[in-house]
């Protein structure tokens, strides 16, 4: 659930809800979104509300009555229709929980359309809660207005994310040893950037990875990130030199 707001909110409270969405529709709400609409953000019968499915834009929706456990939505009209998110995925080893959160929250937020949890030698992470960082994505998609979710993949570990890729798709891969200056060498066209753990990819790793067809080594600098900056700085760089930042 978004955070709770300024008070009074400056912008209606948006929340994605199951599908499908339509003129008419009423939906009954209940758990932590009937608390959020009905006590953090106080509606009432008549207060408007924006909803999403991801996968038909954004609709407005009038409150029709408000329960102590419950509220129900009565869908108007739609208010924006879904919007192209740039075809970027971002393939990470996940470290710390709070960190991949973050990572996360804030991967959504740029407009990656698919999020890989890719396990390597040196992850530290050993299980990764899909449906956490689902929850997660989720609600950055609520605050920053975006009307498709991103893709949670199942965790695969390195050499079978290797083997599934499409070579069609640019693999990016962020090299702490060295490799093109990132916002060089990003091209038009499908992507997948590649980030690694804490500890860095093992020498063996880093050869599998620049091995594969059409794997392009990038630099980030010349100081050395943390996994989780180096995961978003590499997907804000992509975003801006051929993603939906122009
Ligand atoms: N332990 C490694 C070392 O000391 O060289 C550092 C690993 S770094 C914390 C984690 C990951 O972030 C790396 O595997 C790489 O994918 C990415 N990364 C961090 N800094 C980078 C840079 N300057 N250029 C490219 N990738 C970088």
């Amino acid at each position: 659930m978004p955070a709770k707001p300024a008070w009074p909110p400056k912008s209606l409270p948006r929340l994605f809800v199951g599908g499908p969405l339509g003129p008419g529709i009423s939906l009954e709400l209940g758990g932590g979104q009937a608390n959020y609409l009905g006590n953090v953000m106080r509606l009432k019968s008549g207060d408007e509300v924006l909803l999403f499915d991801g996968a038909s834009g954004e609709w407005l929706a009038r409150v029709a009555d408000v329960g102590k456990k419950r509220i129900i939505l009565s869908v108007e009209r739609k208010s924006r229709e879904q919007e192209p998110v740039p075809d970027c995925w971002l393939a990470f080893a996940p470290v710390k929980r709070s960190q991949t959160d973050w990572l996360v929250e804030k991967a959504t937020e740029l407009g990656a359309a698919r999020l890989i949890p890719v396990m390597t030698r040196r992850t530290v992470a050993e299980r990764v809660k899909l449906d956490r960082l689902e929850a997660i994505a989720i609600e950055a998609a609520e605050q920053c207005g975006r009307t498709l979710l991103p893709e949670i993949a199942e965790p695969l570990p390195l050499a079978r994310f290797l083997e599934r890729r499409d070579a069609g798709r640019s693999l990016y891969f962020a090299d702490e040893g060295g490799g093109e200056p990132a916002a060089a060498a990003f091209v038009p066209g499908p992507a997948v950037i590649l980030t690694g753990p804490e500890g860095g990819f093992t020498d063996d790793e880093r050869a599998s990875v620049r091995a594969a067809a059409n794997a392009v080594p990038i630099s980030l600098g010349p100081r050395i990130l943390r996994a989780e900056t180096a995961a978003l700085a590499a997907l804000a760089a992509w975003m801006s030199a051929v993603g939906d930042w122009r």
